[in-house]
């Protein structure tokens, strides 16, 4: 049994449960360009690990959510199962590219953020 990463405080990393799909490791590479993941080891003792093996909270992740979002499994699992009751359509303002997300609220708190498929710059991408 591998220990279970709870480090990070949006979601919990537990390896035992990954089928070594690889889907993570492409969408923080391809998708997101962060690389706070990768594929390490071999045989029996092959996982996704940060640089290192540090817990994910001590590596280059951002919390970006996209690796959570395309695992299949319940390695990548998000702490709050609090679905949204409705969704906003809104402007990051964290820079100055403008991708475009849906927050999905639940009373007046943040419980999701998505990003939209079809609007400029965001293309699905929301990094
Ligand atoms: S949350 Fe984002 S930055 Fe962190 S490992 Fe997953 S895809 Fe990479
Ligand atoms: S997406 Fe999930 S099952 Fe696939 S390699 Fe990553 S952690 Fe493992």
């Amino acid at each position: 049994m591998v220990p279970i990463d709870d480090s990070n405080p949006a979601y919990i990393r537990d390896m035992n449960k990954c089928i070594l799909c690889g889907r993570c490791v492409r969408a923080c590479h391809e998708v997101t360009g962060i690389d706070a993941i990768e594929m390490a080891f071999r045989g029996n003792n092959a996982t996704i690990s940060t640089f290192g093996d540090k817990p994910v909270l001590l590596s280059r992740c951002e919390t970006c959510g996209e690796c959570v979002n395309r695992c299949p499994t319940g390695a990548l699992v998000y702490r709050s199962n609090r679905q949204p009751t409705r969704e906003v359509k809104t402007t990051c303002p964290y820079c100055a590219v403008g991708c475009q997300a849906y927050l999905g609220v639940r009373g007046n708190e943040i419980v999701r953020v998505r990003p939209t498929r079809r609007a400029h710059p965001t293309r699905g991408i929301c990094a």
